[in-house]
């Protein structure tokens, strides 16, 4: 009977070692893994003002099911929420309570301008109306239509998610630069 070789059981525990990580471990950068997390973790806070809104409550609904986004935890709560919805028509009245309830909203957060009245003013050329409201928060992506349909809605927010992968970890306003009034 020989005895058993020292040098070939340590290597043998080395291979089982290298195995077990290359099966149950992987390696990514603190900054990929934060993106990651956040991209599907959106907390929307619906801002809803006009018909788009309408279109919103479709999204949410169980036939689109946002949820398969991480994004179904509607708040209406600034202090509970990262993606702003800007839904529908902001008169200038409104801009400084949109102006306020974006101000509350805990970084790291984003904007989707829903349709075209909230990304432009839309068919509202008017005095009253703000011609989109990125005159006063910065906005990361902007949904055509009028109304857009659900499916434009979930795209936008998707294009959101690819922008926070591709995006470092930074500050909105390092990340925007708002025109002002
Ligand atoms: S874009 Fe069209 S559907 Fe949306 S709020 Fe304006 S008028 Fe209504």
């Amino acid at each position: 009977m020989s005895l058993p070789n020292k040098s070939n059981e340590k290597s043998n525990l080395l291979i089982t070692a290298d195995q077990e990580v290359e099966t149950s471990a992987f390696t990514t950068k603190l900054e990929d893994f934060v993106n990651w997390s956040r991209k599907n973790s959106l907390w929307p806070l619906p801002f809803g003002t006009a018909c788009c809104a309408i279109e919103y409550m479709g999204v949410v609904g169980s036939h689109y099911d946002v949820s398969r986004f991480g994004a179904e935890v509607v708040r209406f709560s600034p202090r509970q929420s990262d993606c702003m919805l800007v839904l529908g028509t902001v008169v200038e009245k409104m801009g400084p309570v949109l102006k306020q309830v974006y101000d509350q909203m805990l970084e790291p957060k984003w904007v989707i301008a829903v349709g075209v009245c909230a990304s432009s003013g839309g068919f509202y050329r008017a005095y009253h109306v703000m011609q989109g409201i990125d005159e006063i928060i910065p906005v990361d992506v902007y949904v055509p239509g009028c109304p857009p349909t659900p499916e434009g809605i979930i795209y936008g927010m998707m294009k959101l998610q690819e922008k926070i992968k591709k995006g470092g970890i930074v500050r909105a306003r390092d990340r925007h630069k708002v025109t002002g009034k």
